[in-house]
């Protein structure tokens, strides 16, 4: 008898594959130049840094060959010489299609993940127009998570060697030496729209010389309920800025917004290769009983022993459950969420970065836009509410930046069958059932009649308690 029975779903699992694709415009209601710059001369140089490419497959190799190089796309020679040594080979495609756009002036919006190498689709053009020479804020980049900022703040500093002066503008850390970093001279302003609003309210910080404005992941920072404070912040740049907007969904109000505050924007539609990148993760699911998921937890990390594990729930209280059970049967664990202080967040991702915690549980808040190439598994322990979601933990593993492709095991209760279908024609694939040994994550279906597949039957016995009478 097999140990598990998948959770029963609705006929549209069988479809799946089939189906018209729910793309990734759809709302979340339905578910979720070869100029050099006189100040960029060839002369500065980043550190030099060991070559790191992810592991292609022949088709990807295939594919990245014929496709264009990144001198092909009109980048400075400074700029190039920064990529050669940072070891990116190939634009990925949402930069091959982006950059062109974006550094001919034009806004544009593109539809693309994190993961794809959306991050340098908009730092590179940027980087291109700065005035290095001016010590005043030029460039705005608002994120909708601390984390994504200082990651983005980051990628910003390695993809200029490190010659942009950019401060990272984010609630929980005093404000202090944010603004003494304005003061003396920060060219890049990356942050949360709470935070740079009340920076601008505090008269710390202007926008009247931004050239260049992003909006990254614009469609977690609406559904956190920032458009407010976008809309005013934008209202405070100067009209003939340059504005990017990059998303992973394009729900109407993302259209509304772009609409409102960008120029004939050019659109650059790359969901199908989030798709893709979803497609080079393995996908699994187990049917749990809720009572059973902890030890199916610790069976499937004995069973796949990863390198570092991200495991996702969906609510704090149960990112602190679980942790609390954990951490007294591993040592290398930690936990996050978004009521932790700032200083706690960075203290762990810094850790989990580094290799030294193992196994991180998080809630979508943190997890989200997390780029850290040891994680090799992700699990739902908790199925996603949105299969946007959904596709954004997945995307924590089989990173660009990591060597393998990761596994993603999604834990679904029974009752959640519905969750799953939608997932899975997100993904548009059915996902396989993990093949978890020595342990019974769900009990077995007792039905009585010969219906349901995909359930485990067992006879029904007949009853003969004396209380019922009977034979
Ligand atoms: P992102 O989607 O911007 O979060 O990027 C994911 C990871 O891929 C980051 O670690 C980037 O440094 C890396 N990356 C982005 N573009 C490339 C490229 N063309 N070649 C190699 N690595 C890249």
């Amino acid at each position: 008898m097999p140990t598990t029975a998948r959770a029963k779903r609705p006929a549209t699992r069988r479809t799946a594959k089939s189906s018209s694709r729910t793309n990734a415009s759809q709302s979340r209601a339905d578910r979720r130049p070869d100029g050099d710059t006189p100040s960029r001369s060839a002369k500065a140089k980043a550190p030099s840094k060991p070559r790191r490419t992810r592991t292609q497959s022949n088709d990807e190799k295939e594919a990245a060959e014929d496709g264009p190089t990144f001198a092909d796309l009109g980048l400075s020679k400074a700029t190039l010489a920064t990529l050669d040594e940072i070891g990116f080979e190939r634009p990925s495609k949402i930069q091959a299609a982006f950059l062109p756009i974006a550094l001919s002036g034009r806004d544009c919006s593109g539809q693309a993940r994190t993961g794809t190498g959306k991050t340098a689709a908009f730092t590179l053009p940027m980087l291109e127009k700065l005035d290095l020479d001016r010590k005043v804020i030029q460039g705005l980049i608002l994120a909708p998570t601390r984390e994504l900022a200082e990651q983005v703040s980051q990628e910003m500093k390695k993809l200029s060697g490190g010659r942009v002066k950019t401060v990272v503008i984010v609630g929980g850390r005093p404000m202090g030496p944010q603004v003494d970093a304005i003061k003396r001279g920060a060219q890049v302003v990356v942050g949360t729209p709470g935070r740079v609003m009340d920076l601008m309210g505090r008269g710390q910080l202007g926008l009247e010389n931004i050239a260049f404005a992003v909006l990254d992941e614009a469609d977690r920072m609406l559904d956190d309920g920032f458009r407010p404070d976008i809309e005013k912040i934008l209202r405070k740049c100067p009209k003939d800025r340059q504005t990017l907007l990059l998303s992973a969904t394009m729900p109407g109000e993302v259209e509304e917004l772009a609409a409102k505050f960008m120029k004939n924007p050019a659109q650059v539609d790359m969901s199908e290769d989030a798709l893709v990148a979803t497609e080079m993760i393995e996908q699994f699911v187990l049917t749990v009983d809720p009572d059973r998921k902890f030890g199916a937890l610790l069976h499937v990390l004995k069973q796949e022993k990863p390198k570092q594990c991200l495991v996702f729930t969906r609510t704090k209280r149960g990112a602190e459950k679980l942790y609390e059970r954990f951490s007294r049967k591993l040592p290398n664990c930690a936990m996050m969420h978004g009521d932790l202080q700032q200083r706690k967040r960075e203290k762990t991702l810094q850790a989990f970065r580094e290799g030294q915690i193992r196994m991180l549980v998080a809630t979508d808040v943190v997890g989200r836009g997390i780029d850290i190439s040891g994680i090799s598994h992700i699990v739902n322990f908790d199925v996603p509410e949105f299969q946007d979601d959904y596709v954004h933990r997945i995307g924590r593993t089989g990173r660009m930046s990591s060597d393998t492709n990761g596994r993603a095991i999604t834990f679904v209760c029974r009752d959640q069958g519905d969750q799953l279908t939608k997932i899975e024609i997100r993904v548009s694939q059915v996902l396989p059932t993990y093949p978890l040994k020595d342990f019974e994550a769900a009990r077995p279906v007792i039905r009585k009649t010969v219906q349901d597949h995909d359930a485990t039957i067992i006879p029904v016995k007949k009853v003969t308690s004396p209380l019922f009478g009977g034979s």
